[in-house]
């Protein structure tokens, strides 16, 4: 028995160029709360800049939740523009208070603007397929996001590519992959990468908890258990250290020492291509 699960934003989506608008939009809103003009050249410059030193050492720019590093902030523009979102309001001193900023970057700004992206879904080459030929498996979407805002995208999807609409019912959003729970102890607090100076830190107890229900349902366990996703660190480091197997889906952005771990674990793979996931999990 095999039971997969899907990230979608990232995996099924072409990240970078769905969240244009959500990027847009964003830094509208911090050049209105950093008492700067709408297109403010100096704000698009702040942007510039980080992203450039994101991508020059994604291992020391981690996405920081709670205070804690959870993620690389590299690998997808919506965890990128929290960095981003720091660096210009302390560059204007604008909201100084971590508690008010946070609230406002994790959840009311972000919701905002990724509303933004809902209209236009930028699929991967090959989703729509991959997403028909799983029909009939027990194949599941495991996402950070709003529920019906990604089964909304799969709706879409089934408009380009008839036959993946039965997906839509079986998307578990809002899991909270960033969240650590260091009370909850079914699994190592951390993971050591080489090449990276900080541990993968494991208690994703919310996103563990939605795995395990789906894994119950089944009568299965984490070791008939495949999840495919893009950010090794967020989607994938817990189940693998359960008995999963994971497959690492490539972009560009992905970090050397996550590609590293995953191509030297016998439980890990990476995905060049979309067409490469019914294989690697049921075949
Ligand atoms: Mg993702």
């Amino acid at each position: 028995m095999t039971v997969l699960v899907l990230d979608f934003d990232g995996t099924m989506t072409d990240a970078e160029a769905e969240g244009r608008p959500f990027r847009d939009g964003y830094l509208e809103d911090l050049a209105a709360l950093s008492g700067r003009p709408v297109g403010d050249p100096e704000i698009a410059a702040i942007a510039d800049e980080v992203e450039a030193e994101l991508m020059r050492a994604p291992a020391s720019h981690p996405f920081l939740w709670m205070g804690r590093a959870v993620a690389p902030a590299t690998v997808d523009p919506y965890l990128r523009m929290v960095p981003i979102a720091h660096r210009i309001l302390d560059r204007f001193d604008a909201l100084p208070g971590p508690t008010d900023r946070g609230r406002l970057l994790g959840s009311v700004l972000y919701k905002y603007n990724y509303a933004k992206t809902l209209g236009h879904p930028v699929f991967r080459a090959g989703a729509g397929e991959v997403l028909r030929a799983l029909a009939g498996t027990d194949t599941w979407i495991v996402t950070n996001s709003d529920t019906h805002a990604v089964a909304g995208k799969v709706s879409a999807l089934d408009r380009e590519t008839s036959g993946v609409e039965w997906l839509t019912s079986r998307v578990r959003g809002y899991a909270r992959k960033f969240d650590v729970d260091d009370a909850w102890t079914g699994v190592d607090a951390e993971l050591a990468v080489p090449g990276l100076d900080r541990p993968v830190l494991l208690r994703r107890r919310m996103y563990h908890d939605i795995l395990r229900a789906i894994l119950d349902a089944a009568g299965a366990t984490f070791a008939d258990l495949v999840v495919i996703g893009d950010i090794f660190e967020l989607d994938l480091a817990m189940p693998l250290s359960l008995g999963a197997r994971v497959g690492l889906v490539a972009s560009d952005r992905t970090p050397p020492y996550e590609r590293a771990f995953v191509e030297a674990h016998p439980r890990a793979r990476m995905i060049a291509e979309l067409s490469e996931i019914p294989a690697y999990a049921f075949g």
